[in-house]
């Protein structure tokens, strides 16, 4: 199933170009029925906390300087304020010169979690999505804590859709600028994988229906410019598409 958040906050599954109205995420049937292109996509998820894991790929680590690998997933947070939905402009900030891309899936949790195993970890998701980590990374080197360069408003583009039936381990995940392949992942090549993340993070902190979960990007990252057009593709789920808006003639 393909799950859709549209308008003002309705939830509906997506079959083609028909999207069936539900009560909540995967909930019944309301009988209202819209068509895709007709509606506004909003991000599938309404977290009270995003959960992100910083170096999960070993080329992004080497890209990044680092040697070693981690030992257990390194975590940071986003919060709320930086949903973007698909399609949206996201205006480049006036605080940062180096506005970089980070293209990574994305779990949306389905039923509390607090201290569960990894074996039961992925019976807790709701579905999975595309997401764009946007970083400021001049102020990820000088800031004392991420929270500008990582958490800006706009700074997680989130959709269009979850799919809840996806092997998050077998996935191929694409990011392209302006038509052009910038990265390329297996999933499958996750140091940590998506059970493991989600298990280590209950083990301290309890994860709710609607929290989003960033497992983290492979190697190519790089630099985005105002009026460029970044897509994240993830197999099995679709395309999310944002645009850097355009400079403002000043
Ligand atoms: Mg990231």
């Amino acid at each position: 199933m393909r799950i859709v958040r549209f308008g003002r906050g309705t939830w509906g599954s997506v079959e083609g170009e028909v999207i069936r109205a539900t009560r909540g995420p995967g909930g019944p049937s309301t009988g209202r029925t819209y068509r895709l292109h007709e509606v506004r996509l909003l991000p599938p998820a309404r977290p009270t906390k995003i959960v992100c894991v910083g170096r999960n790929f070993r080329g992004h680590i080497r890209e990044m300087g680092h040697d070693s690998l981690p030992q257990e997933p390194g975590l940071f947070l986003k919060a709320p304020n930086a949903l973007a939905a698909p399609d949206e402009a996201i205006p480049y900030p006036a605080f940062t010169h180096l506005l970089h891309y980070e293209g990574e899936l994305a779990a949306v949790i389905g039923r509390t979690m607090r201290e569960v195993p990894e074996e039961a970890a992925l019976d807790h998701v709701l579905g999975y999505t595309c997401t764009l980590d946007l970083t400021a990374r001049d102020v990820q080197a000088k800031d004392l804590q991420w929270v500008r360069a990582k958490s800006a408003d706009k700074f997680l583009p989130l959709g269009p859709w979850l799919a809840t039936d996806l092997d998050p381990q077998d996935v191929w995940l694409r990011t392209y600028v302006n038509g052009e392949l910038r990265q390329e992942g297996h999933t499958a090549d996750m140091i940590f994988p998506v059970a493991r993340i989600l298990a280590y993070i209950s083990s301290f902190m309890t994860l709710v229906p609607g929290d989003v979960v960033l497992t983290g990007t492979p190697e190519g990252v790089g630099e985005l410019r105002p009026g460029d057009e970044v897509e994240v593709a993830v197999d099995g789920v679709g395309v999310l598409r944002v645009r850097i808006a355009p400079a403002v003639p000043g």
